[in-house]
């Protein structure tokens, strides 16, 4: 499941010395915080929805084995077939199947972050298929040969620049002088080779943003319509999704597509919302003669019933991602997961095991806002710090870590002790600071002080401060 080699540590220090993408990272405050923050406003309800889908959702995960299995006889009862992968070598052999029996030379794929979960690409590309991926972001990564850096935004990492060289190097075939300075030139350029490529497409894979019990048909949201041309052009449609997709109905799936929306880029509705139901059939212009969905559960029944379950609920709108100050300081590649972030900082140990991913909870300072942010009201830094807990449990949390906090530990559950030890260090470390104010190097604090300063305690103690107020005096 590893997108990139490193961890967050290792990557932490090429990231935030990478000018271009400190540019693009900048944009996100304006990008796609400010249009969330207007689209909600201009809802009323938006707070009442949030919390109706959190409900919803719970409802379906509570009884998700009825809803999956009706779905199955749903889509069956449409003319589709449904394959249940438990692991990422299964769905990967049952996509790869599929793409054997009708003979493709040639796969058109969608937008998918399972298939990323599952290294889809590389495992058809070892068994000679092309893929073309054919979401614009999608293509210009998959030129370059690199992992999404972002869950709705994957090439966010990227300037013009780079995308017009990756064109005019990739793109050989065509004249190596034409310019490619506009982004209206770019665009051209991607949609005429994808059309291509569409056209001669043997197999379509998409993802699915929901799938719906009562009508066993599945929900695409997308702004560049390429997810409704990867799934009608081609003669064979496979949806890959994972098994929490699952909404009751067409209903909850619009009110969950209200907030996928707004919380994503701040638009109202994307684009392109379609609802596609079993292949084509008799009189339609247009569809897959076969219709396959893949369920892929890959780790995630077993987070049902315990302290993660609630990060089933995801519906990968990414507001999490869009105001982590963690993920605005690195980017998504420096997580060396594909998903990153908040949700990726709790979904990755889940699904890949902690003892390689300890470090993604530790990527949070814990501000809280992408709880505040979720649509579905998901408690993320609840579930990092379970996970943290579970790091220290395990004596996975490095030696010097866990001995710190054994150390504090020890101190904070002794009141008398603690506050002794304030009263004696806040005053000396004042007097050591002397009027700077501030330590440049200070033993034990060199993580801190190796990129900034240490402001040296000030005043009295919130203790002493508290103390004063509870007596109704001055702080
Ligand atoms: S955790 Fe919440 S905010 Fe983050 S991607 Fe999932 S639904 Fe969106």
């Amino acid at each position: 499941m590893r997108s990139r080699p490193g961890s967050i540590k290792s990557n932490t220090g090429a990231a935030l010395a990478d000018p271009v993408l400190q540019e693009a990272l900048a944009k996100l405050k304006t990008g796609f915080q400010a249009k969330r923050k207007i689209a909600a406003a201009n809802l009323p309800e938006f707070d009442a929805l949030r919390d109706q889908a959190r409900d919803m959702k719970r409802a379906v995960l509570d009884d998700l084995d009825s809803y999956l299995e009706i779905f199955e006889s749903k889509v069956i009862e449409q003319g589709g077939q449904v394959h249940w992968a438990e692991t990422a070598q299964d769905a990967r052999d049952i996509v790869l199947a599929i793409c054997k029996k009708a003979n493709a030379k040639l796969i058109a794929k969608g937008k998918s972050m399972i298939s990323e979960e599952i290294m889809l690409n590389h495992w058809l590309e070892e068994h000679g298929l092309e893929v073309v991926e054919t979401d614009l972001g999608e293509y210009i990564i998959q030129l370059r040969k690199e992992p999404p850096s972002h869950i709705i935004a994957p090439a966010i990492h990227l300037n013009r620049k780079q995308v017009a060289s990756a064109f005019k190097e990739r793109h050989k075939e065509l004249d190596g002088d034409r310019p490619l300075d506009e982004p209206r030139a770019l665009l051209d350029e991607a949609r005429a080779i994808l059309r291509q490529k569409f056209l001669a497409a043997d197999v379509g894979i998409t993802g699915a943003n929901f799938l719906v019990a009562e009508t066993g048909s599945f929900v695409l949201v997308t702004n560049e319509g390429n997810g409704d041309l990867t799934q009608t052009l081609p003669r064979v449609h496979i949806v890959l999704a994972s098994i929490e997709k699952l909404v009751p109905t067409l209903e909850a799936a619009s009110l969950a597509v209200r907030l996928l929306a707004r919380s994503a880029t701040g638009q109202e509705m994307t684009s392109y919302t379609t609802v596609t139901t079993g292949p084509k059939r008799a009189g339609d212009l247009d569809g897959p003669d076969e219709f396959h969905i893949v369920l892929l559960d890959n780790g995630r029944t077993a987070m049902m019933g315990g302290p993660f379950e609630d990060m089933l609920r995801c519906i990968r709108c990414a507001a999490c991602i869009n105001h982590c100050p963690v993920y605005g300081a690195i980017g998504g590649h420096a997580y060396a997961s594909f998903y990153c972030g908040p949700m990726g900082a709790v979904l990755t140990p889940a699904l890949a095991g902690l003892e390689d991913w300890a470090e993604m909870p530790d990527a949070s300072t814990f501000c809280g806002r992408c709880e505040q942010v979720c649509p579905m009201r998901i408690p993320l830094p609840r579930m990092m710090r379970a996970w943290r807990e579970r790091a220290f449990e395990r004596a996975i949390t490095p030696a010097a870590t866990r001995f710190g906090l054994g150390v504090w530990g020890f101190v904070a559950r002794r009141p008398w002790l603690y506050r002794t030890l304030v009263n004696l260090g806040m005053p000396l470390l004042a007097m050591l600071a002397g009027k700077r104010g501030r330590f440049a190097q200070l033993p034990l604090a060199s993580g801190w002080t190796k990129s900034r300063d240490l402001p040296a305690p000030e005043g009295k103690t919130f203790l002493a401060q508290w103390e004063a107020y509870k007596k109704g005096g001055q702080r």
